[in-house]
Order: structure tokens, then sequence, then C-alpha cells
């Protein structure tokens, strides 16, 4: 599904120039979800960055694909369309525009890039309401302008409903380093697990094991110094946690 071979990418402009990803290899299988852990500065951020397209951040070398197509060849909303999606770090406010409006046009701008036709509304009305019970979202915040006044858990239930009301393909969630408290942790843990499905992958960064108490990754990996240094299973999550980066690192290098 997901594969990055050898990824290095650059950020920043002019004398700001530096490469963060250094040779990153990656596989995320459809059906499966992944976890990234990483110390700060590690380019946990970066990666995703680069795999949406995000301005400033550049592939330099290396391939990145996404069921077997070029993500690196394609413009981010063709990137979007193909299914990838990319949970906000850091939640933008968008005055005047209802949740509802906003979500609504994010599904049929790549329904369109696709060449498909608008979701209708009765069809809309209907998922949101689903999605919107299982997150425990009522009708009221839907009609609300997007996260203006939302409390730091609703707009990760927010975040959570965008994703699910998209159905992506392959969803990268970066989870902030601080600030998460234990019930948006819950919020974000129901959101994979729901979406969990044989054609779907995942890849959620975090800098907590704790999260991962609730989703329970099928891979861990480490990424420090723009590379993947190391992979395993659900326990290198707890090892990390016990026994921090330091020792973690000192026993790659
Ligand atoms: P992480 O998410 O693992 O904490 P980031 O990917 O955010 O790390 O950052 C990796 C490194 O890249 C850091 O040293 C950061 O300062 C740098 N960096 C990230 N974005 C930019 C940018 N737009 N311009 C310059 N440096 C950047
Ligand atoms: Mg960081
Ligand atoms: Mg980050």
């Amino acid at each position: 599904m997901l594969k990055l071979d050898n990824l290095t990418a650059d950020v920043g402009e002019g004398d700001g120039r530096k490469t963060i990803l250094n040779g990153l290899s990656l596989e995320v299988p459809a059906g499966e979800v992944h976890a990234i852990m990483g110390p700060n500065g590690a380019g946990k951020s970066t990666l995703s960055y680069v795999l949406t397209g995000r301005d400033g951040y550049e592939a330099t070398s290396g391939t990145a694909t996404l069921n077997g197509d070029d993500l690196l060849d394609m413009e981010p909303d063709e990137r979007a369309a193909a299914g990838l999606f990319l949970s906000f770090q850091y939640p933008v406010e968008i005055p005047g525009v209802p949740v509802m409006t906003f979500v609504r046009a994010a599904i049929n701008a790549q329904r369109k890039t696709r060449g498909e036709d608008e979701i209708s509304a009765p069809d809309f009305i209907k998922k949101a309401r689903e999605i919107g019970q299982k997150l425990n979202i009522d009708a009221d915040m839907l009609k609300r302008p997007v996260n203006v006044g939302f409390s730091g858990g609703e707009k990760k239930r927010l975040e959570i409903f965008q994703m699910m009301m998209m159905e992506p393909r392959f969803a990268i969630l970066d989870e902030t380093d601080s600030g998460l408290d234990i019930d948006a942790l819950k919020t974000v843990a129901d959101g994979v697990n729901a979406l969990r499905s044989e054609d779907r992958g995942m890849l959620v960064i975090t800098h907590y094991q704790r999260l991962l108490d609730h989703i329970k990754p099928d891979r861990v990996h480490v990424l420090a110094k723009g590379r993947i240094v190391k992979s395993g299973g659900p326990e290198l999550a707890l090892q990390l946690e016990k026994e921090g980066y330091d020792g973690i690192l000192g026993e790659v290098a």
C-alpha cells in the first residue's frame, strides 16, 4: 500500500534549507496500522508534509508510492483524491464557514478531482448524522464555524469526524507532543479503530506510548535523524517508554 524507499527530503528556503529526511524506508501494507515514534525534531512531521506535498517540503531522492502510484509526481489535491488524508496537528479556525459546509466541500473537491459526481445532500446529511453519533458530536456543533471557539477536545473530535467522513485509503495522523487529555486520546483511538479495514492503511505518528494503549498498532517504527532506525511490534513502544530514546539510539549506533 504505502511504500517509501530511501526517501530524502529538504525543508526551508535559501540559506535556511536543510536535509531532514535521510534515506527513509518504510512499508505499510493494506489493512495495517503502523505507529511512528521518535524524539522531537526527528522529522516525523516533515515526513507527513512531504507525503501530502506541502509547500516548502521537497523530496530530493528516493520513492514514495501509494498502491503503486508515484505520490511525489502528484499535486497535493491529486494525492488527496488518491485517498491520502493528513490530520491537522494545529487545527485552523475558519470563521463564517460551518463545519457541514466545509466537510461537504472537501468531499466534493476530491470527487471532482476523481471525475465523480458530488455527494447528494441527503446522503451527506445521513452520513454526517451517523458518524456524528459515533463520535458524540451533536448537530449544533456541526453548524458552528470550523473550530471557532472549540475546546481542544472538540477540535480533536472534529478532526476525526472529518477523517471518517472522507473515508481515506490511507490516513496519517500526526499527533501533537502535548495537550491530548485522556478523552481526546480515546477519540483519536476510537476513530482509528473504527476505520481499520483490510483495504485501508494508517500511520499514527506519536511522541507518547499511551496513545498506543488504545490503538494496538501492527508495527512500531522509530524515526531518528531522518530515517527509520528500528522497527518492531507493539512491545517496541513499551520498551521506548521504559528506556527512552537514548537507550534505543545507543543500541542502534
Ligand atoms: P518532529 O515532528 O519529529 O518533531 P519535524 O519534522 O517537525 O520534527 O522537524 C524536523 C526538523 O526540521 C527540525 O529541526 C525542524 O526545526 C526542521 N524544520 C521543519 N520544518 C521546517 C521549515 N519549514 N523550515 C526550516 N526547518 C524546518
Ligand atoms: Mg515536534
Ligand atoms: Mg512533529
